[in-house]
């Protein structure tokens, strides 16, 4: 049997998948915060994965290599960029996938996906933290919360406060604001993921928004930004029940595609 690794090493957090490459089934996933040494993150991720599908390290035929600390990743046949990983991670998950979404710590992405899931065009917000994770991260701290406890706020808003603000520190002001005048936590929280999902559906749109649509990172874990971008772009849309390792599983899908000689991007 051939396995494939795939190893994400993220802003905030590492992800890995293995996958078996021959049935193209993932066997195995694992997710681990980054912190200070990517090197080393990328090693405990993936071992962490093998460890839970029960192979060894040497019963790896390739292992492909993505996200900002890419290159840290020791015995990596291969880094590819995150826009290929999310593409043919989505495709695996759900080949009807015409749109991804990838929210994650520090950036967005927007990909536009061919039938067979390779990426056709991309828009990339990376220069600032506006609408991504760090984003809700900061917000949720000046609720006296976390990213968890902050969905939780959101879901139960009967209407969200509008939020006139994108920049993380203006915004954050604009809450502290909207507090001390009385507004709720609840109505707050909920007006922020409906800006944070505002200024995505923009980002999308600058590629065309072709169904079906997929959101994933970690940002794709609070469904109440999830149902507001569905509802900026008009569409349904898709969130995979673990969001943030959607790369990771590209990257392990391309490490095979590598091994068996089938299209090849980068
Ligand atoms: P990166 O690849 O840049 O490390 P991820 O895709 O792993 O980013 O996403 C990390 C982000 O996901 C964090 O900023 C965190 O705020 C966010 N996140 C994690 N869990 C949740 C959750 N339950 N709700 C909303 N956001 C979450």
């Amino acid at each position: 049997m051939l396995f494939t690794a795939g190893v994400d090493v993220g802003s905030l957090a590492a992800k890995a998948a293995v996958l078996d490459a021959d049935r193209r089934r993932v066997m195995a996933t694992a997710c681990l915060p980054t912190g200070p040494d990517p090197a080393e993150a990328g090693r405990r991720v993936l071992q962490a994965a093998l460890e839970t599908a029960d192979i060894k390290y040497d019963g790896l035929s390739a292992v492909v290599a993505t996200g900002y600390g890419r290159e840290t990743v020791d015995g990596a046949q291969a880094t590819v960029t995150e826009i290929s990983c999310v593409a043919r991670g989505a495709h695996l998950l759900d080949p009807a996938t015409r749109t991804v979404i990838d929210i994650g710590g520090q950036d967005s992405k927007a990909v536009r996906l061919d039938e067979e899931g390779y990426p056709l065009d991309f828009a990339l917000n990376d220069r600032c933290a506006a609408g991504t994770g760090r984003f809700l991260e900061v917000m949720a701290q000046a609720l006296g919360t976390d990213v968890t406890g902050f969905e939780r706020l959101a879901a139960t808003a009967t209407e969200p406060a509008q939020i006139t603000r994108t920049c993380t520190v203006f915004a954050e002001s604009e809450v502290v604001g909207l507090l001390a005048r009385g507004v709720s936590a609840e109505r707050v929280a909920a007006g922020l993921c409906r800006a944070v999902a505002l200024r995505t559906a923009g980002l999308v749109r600058q590629i065309g928004v072709e169904p079906k649509v997929m959101l994933v990172g970690g940002v794709g874990l609070n469904r109440v930004i999830a149902a507001e971008i569905g509802r900026a772009l008009g569409c349904e849309l898709i969130t995979p029940p673990q969001p943030q390792l959607v790369v990771a599983i590209g990257a392990a899908v391309i490490a095979a595609e590598r091994m068996t000689g089938s299209r090849d991007e980068e």
